[in-house]
């Protein structure tokens, strides 16, 4: 089963890394933060994603 995300928007500062990353989950909003939009299809990538985030603002259930 896939991994669920979230991103705390208080924590997010909007680097832009998740979405560049992973454009069918990640999304900017309209204050240029980063919102779920998609569910995940590649748990090792969306790994990566998660651990490239400067602030780890992306939370991930199993
Ligand atoms: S990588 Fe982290 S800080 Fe950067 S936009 Fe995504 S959630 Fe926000």
């Amino acid at each position: 089963m896939a991994k669920k995300v979230k991103v705390n928007l208080d924590a997010c500062i909007g680097c832009g890394v998740c979405v560049s990353s992973a454009p069918d989950v990640f999304a900017f909003t309209d204050d240029g933060k980063s919102e779920v939009v998609g569910d995940v299809t590649d748990d090792a990538a969306i790994e990566d994603v998660v651990a490239s985030c400067p602030v780890g603002a992306i939370e991930v259930e199993d």
